[in-house]
């Protein structure tokens, strides 16, 4: 399946959440959501009940979209964390959160996740002094993630460099805004995600 290149609000107004996809707008009072929160379409205003199979369906697509993951590759995610010890829909989260891309975003040095795998594509980053720019690698605890040092001379990074400097880490990343860098010192548990997920829902959706 391709990927989907449509106006990303409307995927917020799809499953009626606040998924973040467009950097500081969404924090502002342009946010499309905040302005219009009904289902796009010319009959989306009029849907109202989401069924059991929907709810499951709802929430998996709420999870694809927030990460920014294909279809193929979120289901990958699902088997791989169903064969891991523990908790499948936290595995399940914990895999996404360790994805590439959304370790450049949690660093503070892109405003979303869709600019964060850009920025990976494009070679802006090192992983444990190599070159990288596949943005679904999954990290491990003591990979190192770098800012290449030729690409700080753009404006723009030079700004996300400032973002960086502001960022709180989450505490499975030890930040180093002065050599822009972070290495991974854990694994990221539940609490870590912030994002209300009901991750039980997306584990039943596959489990049919
Ligand atoms: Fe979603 Fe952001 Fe658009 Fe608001 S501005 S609808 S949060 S992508």
């Amino acid at each position: 399946m391709a990927r989907y290149t449509g106006p990303s609000c409307k995927l917020c107004r799809r499953e009626g959440k606040k998924l973040f996809l467009k950097g500081d707008r969404c924090l502002s009072d342009k946010c499309a959501l905040d302005r219009r929160a009904t289902v796009p379409g010319q009959h989306g205003a009029g849907r109202k009940s989401v069924k059991e199979y929907g709810q499951h369906l709802r929430e998996k697509q709420t999870a694809r979209r927030y990460y920014g993951v294909q279809e193929k590759q979120f289901k990958k995610y699902y088997v791989a964390a169903d064969k891991k010890e523990g908790i499948t829909g936290e595995n399940l989260l914990s895999l996404l959160e360790r994805r590439f891309d959304n370790v450049v975003y949690r660093m503070g040095l892109a405003s979303s996740r869709k600019e964060a795998r850009q920025l990976v594509r494009h070679a802006h980053f090192t992983l444990n002094g190599k070159k990288a720019d596949i943005p679904s690698i999954i990290l491990k605890v003591g990979d190192v993630v770098a800012l290449k040092d030729k690409s700080r001379s753009s404006e723009k990074i030079k700004g996300l460099m400032e973002n960086m400097a502001n960022t709180t880490a989450p505490k499975w990343l030890d930040l180093n805004a002065e050599a822009a860098s972070a290495k991974v010192i854990a694994i990221p548990a539940r609490d870590d995600v912030d994002f209300d997920f009901n991750e039980q829902l997306i584990v039943e959706f596959y489990s049919k």
